[in-house]
């Protein structure tokens, strides 16, 4: 019988030694899991414990995990061709550019890169490049709003709102402003959802024209934010920031890297507010997180704008991983399966059943809101119901590590601006079942419950 205990402290000697996690701290007692195997909306470690991944990996792992089919489509690729440069072209590539364009229910030309990183910065580059090529030379400003996260390199990061991600790795890319965010719990008292929401997308006119028009190139956002803390905008909001963008003759850019695939109810996030983007950025659950993939897909005519014969009026980009073979096949295949098994539809309803069951959490005086988009919640935790102060990161983490122990992983916004990292996220494969939800709200509504109970947070 084989030692877990003794195989994992060997690997977490080794652990300690030779990697370098994503943002961990380190000290006493925060030792990494080490993740063995999963299956479905379940993840085992080396010491045999279960937990549900209620958080997707890092919001990607939409179909679930464990499909043989998706290994399957990436290992029948690699034999037969493994890898080109997308300088030339190739059938998986040409078939997903494809059936992206159908998701996206518009005509869109595809750049593939990486990550969602990558493909922001591709959007950048393009978004910079196009203005300059219809004679907006001075167009190269990019407007982004607090809390959201467009990732992690030197030109996403810029685009960043998130001090705490950009503290000591300043200076950044230069020309991204922030406007505030849509937060709708925070919002002045007395005023609507709907005029306060009206306010923030003024917010970005006026940054616009205070800036210059002529000086400002694109305004990114994602339908929703996302790792930021599940901010959810009223639909207003999104009909005039369109309205601004067109006004002005500035790119709308629409980072779905979280809320694209089904994540929203829709295929992508922004269908849920009539936008029409002109540039998509999307990774994550592209390929449900099975290989690295991430897309730029631009709307056809700003594309034209690159095909004229001056000598630098190509784009001229490349990135050598981008659109591999396997990866793209294995994305088509994953595209299949979400359609196959609907779980954009399953989704939608997952989150409808998620929020109704969650919602008397609010007679818990620690949960000052509840937020929903799809399959996918933050739940914003309070000191105080009245002032609204946020509940102290000692909560928030106990809370996490309490659902843990119980074999549920639940997320956080961690990392993200001063004093508001206090919104719990929960983000499960859409693949879940029915036992999957009713694990996570039983779990999750009994750790919050007991935390509540205990008065530990004031009321
Ligand atoms: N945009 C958004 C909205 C994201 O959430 C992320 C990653 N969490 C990124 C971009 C960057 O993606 P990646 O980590 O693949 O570079």
């Amino acid at each position: 019988m084989l030692d877990l205990e003794k195989v994992t402290s060997g690997l977490l000697d080794k652990d300690s030694r030779y990697l370098w996690h994503n943002m961990a701290s380190y000290g006493a007692g925060k030792e990494p899991m080490v993740v063995t195997s999963a299956n479905g909306s379940w993840i085992a470690d080396s010491r045999g414990n279960r937990y549900l991944d209620a958080m997707s990996g890092l919001w990607c792992v939409n179909a679930g995990y464990g499909r043989e089919e998706l290994a399957a489509a990436a290992y029948e690729q690699m034999k037969t061709l493994a890898y080109y440069p997308l300088t030339q072209s190739h059938l998986p590539a040409i078939k997903l550019a494809e059936k992206l364009n159908e998701w996206l229910e518009g005509e869109y030309v595809i750049f593939f890169s990486n990550s969602g990183s990558e493909a922001n910065e591709a959007a950048f580059k393009i978004a910079r490049q196009y203005q300059r090529q219809i004679g907006e030379h001075d167009r190269y400003k990019f407007v982004s709003r607090y809390r959201a996260y467009h990732g992690g390199s030197m030109g996403a990061l810029a685009a960043t709102g998130q001090a705490q991600r950009k503290y000591k790795y300043e200076p950044l890319a230069a020309g991204f402003l922030h406007v505030r965010p849509p937060d709708g719990y925070r919002r002045p008292p007395g005023q609507t959802e709907e005029e306060f929401n009206l306010e923030c997308a003024q917010a970005i006119e006026d940054a616009i024209v205070w800036e210059g028009v002529e000086t400002v190139a694109a305004v990114i956002m994602e339908p929703v934010i996302t790792g930021g803390g599940v901010l959810v905008p009223h639909p207003v909001y999104f009909e005039r920031v369109q309205e601004i963008c067109r006004k002005h003759g500035v790119l709308l850019i629409i980072d779905e890297v979280i809320c694209g695939f089904g994540r929203s109810g829709r295929k992508f996030g922004h269908q849920n507010f009539g936008v029409k983007p002109d540039i998509v950025t999307m990774a994550k659950g592209l390929t449900s997180g099975y290989l690295p993939l991430s897309a730029t897909a631009v709307r056809k005519d700003i594309y034209e704008k690159f095909q004229d014969q001056q000598p630098y009026s190509h784009f001229r980009h490349v990135n050598t991983f981008g659109g591999n073979p396997a990866a793209c096949a294995l994305a088509f295949k994953n595209l299949e399966i979400l359609e196959r098994e609907q779980l954009v539809d399953r989704a939608r309803s997952l989150g409808e059943r998620l929020s109704a069951e969650m919602a008397d959490l609010m007679e818990c005086p620690l949960v000052g809101d509840i937020r929903s988009f799809g399959f996918l919640m933050g739940i914003e935790l309070v000191a105080d119901r009245a002032t609204k102060e946020p509940a102290p990161l000692a909560t928030v983490n106990r809370i996490i590590g309490e659902c843990k122990a119980q074999g549920l992983i639940i997320g956080k916004n961690g990392d993200t601006v001063a004093g508001f990292n206090n919104v719990l996220t929960i983000c499960p494969p859409l693949s879940s079942t029915d036992e999957d939800l009713a694990f996570i709200v039983r779990t999750f509504k009994a750790v919050v419950n007991a935390v509540c109970a205990e008065g530990g947070v004031p009321s």
